[in-house]
């Protein structure tokens, strides 16, 4: 395992590797690795010749106010954690690397990205895209993984794929809990004991929308929406961003339940916000 910090190292590299007929995977990350990351590189290791996983705390999908600052960086750590899991290439270019002064180009999905997070966090998508645009060309992936937990982030990332004609296979992954059921998240460190004994309150909520759906207890959306917020506030530290119940495809919010729908949430604990979700079919229940 190599950490490589250029772009033209990355690319010549990823070159030799795609004439010589080898797959590459790209597992995209901001570090601070956690089990939830490690799925995607269990996968990305079983399905290609080579993994390269992306270590970038992007500075573009962070609003003013927001945590750019205070993330976690701790890539010796996460160097320790990679030692024989099979990653090939650690990239972990600088900022200066990503986004060179003058650097004026974004990439924006529109509809998909002014929904759900993209309510909350304007820019954010648009920087995402940008960052995974601009990864997919340094590392040329023939597939990249991400999780569910950014159920939004993979659609958009789709789409975008589809728009611009990127040729690289996107694979999503299931959400990695705690034992308790808790996303697992770099954020989840930001969380005192208190908040994190609250935090559970989140996949508790979602877990009643799949219940109600199951049992076809409630089909008012607007009356499942009301049910999951009285769940969640009955914990002191949280504040809803939003709880929506979307399709899973356009991530348009829905007036009735379908087949399968999204249960997707935003909720500040104290000062960290945390995102969940939940893809519920009536018909045989998938829960992440
Ligand atoms: P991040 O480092 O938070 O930007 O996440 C990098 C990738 O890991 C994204 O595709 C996330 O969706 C994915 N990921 C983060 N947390 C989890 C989790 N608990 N389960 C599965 N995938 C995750």
């Amino acid at each position: 395992m190599k950490i490589i910090k250029t772009v033209s190292q990355m690319q010549e590299l990823s070159l030799s590797w795609l004439k010589q007929g080898k797959s590459i995977g790209l597992i995209p990350t901001m570090g601070a690795l956690h089990s939830g990351h490690f799925s995607l590189i269990k996968q990305s290791c079983k399905e290609n010749n080579f993994s390269v996983l992306s270590l970038f705390v992007n500075p573009t999908q962070f609003g003013k106010g927001e945590d750019y600052k205070k993330y976690p960086r701790c890539l010796k750590k996460d160097k320790k954690l990679l030692e024989g899991k099979g990653i090939e290439i650690i990239f972990a270019p600088s900022t200066k690397e990503m986004y060179p002064q003058g650097c004026s180009t974004y990439i924006e999905v529109e509809k998909m990205s002014g929904a759900l997070c993209g309510m909350f966090r304007p820019g954010h998508f648009r920087g995402v895209c940008t960052i995974v645009g601009k990864l997919f060309n340094v590392i040329k992936p023939t597939r990249a993984y991400f999780g569910q937990k950014d159920y939004q982030q993979f659609k958009i990332i789709e789409k975008m794929v589809n728009d611009l004609n990127f040729g690289v296979k996107t694979i999503m992954m299931p959400i990695i809990r705690e034992k308790d059921g808790l996303a697992i998240s770099s954020r989840n460190a930001y969380l005192s004991v208190k908040e994190r004994e609250e935090a559970v309150v989140l996949v508790k909520a979602l877990k009643k929308a799949e219940e109600m759906i199951k049992l076809k207890k409630k089909t008012n959306v607007q009356d499942m929406i009301n049910q999951i917020k009285k769940i969640i506030q009955t914990r002191s530290k949280t504040k809803i961003d939003y709880i929506k119940i979307c399709h899973p495809e356009s991530l348009k919010e829905v007036a009735k339940i379908g087949n399968e729908v999204l249960v997707a949430l935003a909720v500040w604990i104290g000062k960290t916000r945390l995102i969940d979700n939940i893809l519920i079919k009536r018909k045989g229940v998938k829960i992440a």
